[in-house]
């Protein structure tokens, strides 16, 4: 049977590198700072939020967690996003989605400098995530890719499946796939039989929003399997995978919950220290401009 790649146990070393330069940041007398923005009811998003928010205090960023209205217009809340673009003490924006229907993401998403863009989901983050250039990528992927490092997992020649092609999960992780050197595919909504397919996979990371769309008969005996599915079903909380019938195949599995879960907010944390490290960068070398 597969083994278990703890999420849960990776993500606190991701913390505490975190913690660590967090705290050299504090010592140089920068405070990292992440603004959390959430609109609405949705309650999986209240969950999320309170998660990212927690997470933040036990590594010593400070965070603000602003909560509107379902009804709040989109131009009010385009202004609530400039206002932190412009707030010194913010390294970090995100906007939590879904968005109410009146509201457009993308529209939203554009608002946010990209230097603040935390969450990697600004075109200019992904255009840089796509051209191999330096920017903030999107949290989940960059777990999921974190947890294949930690086991040792070289990609260089294999082929790798990814089940969704939202920009959120499965295109970026293709790409980041793709530029490490596997021969990759990607599978979706109208792929017509994803079984064929997944058992050719080496790896296959499964972000399809389907509860245990992915069943052991679909896996190559030896694969790695990366779970990002977050389903809610009357049995409770549910991946992608059929656990048990792929562990009886897969190599190395990742647990829902316990894997890529912890993954996403620990690389949140880590994008928002690095904004802070890059803002303070900035500042100083503006500083240090001799007077002539
Ligand atoms: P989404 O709904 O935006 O995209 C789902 C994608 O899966 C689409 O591209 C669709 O074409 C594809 N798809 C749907 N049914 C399919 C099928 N039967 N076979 C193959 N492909 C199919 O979802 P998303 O935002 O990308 O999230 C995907 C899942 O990951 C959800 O369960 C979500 O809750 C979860 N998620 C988890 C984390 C985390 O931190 N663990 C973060 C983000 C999303």
């Amino acid at each position: 049977t597969a083994e278990l790649i703890d999420g849960v146990q990776m993500s606190l070393a991701v913390r505490a590198e975190v913690a660590q330069r967090t705290a050299a940041l504090r010592a140089a007398g920068i405070q990292p700072g992440l603004a959390v923005l959430l609109v609405g009811e949705d309650s999986a998003s209240h969950v999320y939020v309170r998660k990212k928010v927690k997470a933040c205090e036990e590594v010593g960023v400070r965070s603000i967690l602003e909560q509107h209205d379902a009804s709040i217009s989109e131009e009010a809340l385009l202004a609530r996003v400039k206002a932190f673009n412009q707030d010194e003490a913010i390294h970090g924006i995100l906007v939590q989605l879904p968005l109410p229907a009146h509201i457009d993401p993308q529209t939203v998403i554009k608002a946010i400098s990209p230097a603040k863009d935390v969450d990697g989901f600004h075109i200019v983050n992904a255009g840089a995530l796509l051209t191999g250039t330096e920017g903030f990528s999107p949290c989940t992927p960059t777990g999921c890719m974190r947890m294949l490092d930690a086991i040792g997992y070289e990609l260089r020649g294999k082929h790798a499946v990814v089940l969704g092609r939202s920009n959120i999960v499965g295109k970026p992780m293709a790409i980041m796939l793709l530029s490490r050197g596997a021969t990759v595919t990607i599978c979706h909504r109208a792929t017509p039989d994803i079984g064929v397919v997944t058992r050719q996979a080496d790896i296959v990371v499964a972000a399809a929003g389907k509860a245990r769309l992915l069943r052991g008969d679909m896996i190559k005996p030896g694969a790695v399997i990366i779970d990002v599915g977050m389903n809610r079903t009357e049995a409770g909380l549910c991946g992608d995978v059929d656990f048990e019938s792929a562990k009886a195949v897969a190599g190395w599995i990742t647990p829902v919950p316990g894997g890529v879960g912890p993954m996403t907010i620990a690389m949140l944390l880590a994008n928002t220290v690095t904004s802070a490290e890059q803002i303070a960068l900035v500042q100083k070398s503006s500083t240090q401009v001799p007077a002539s």
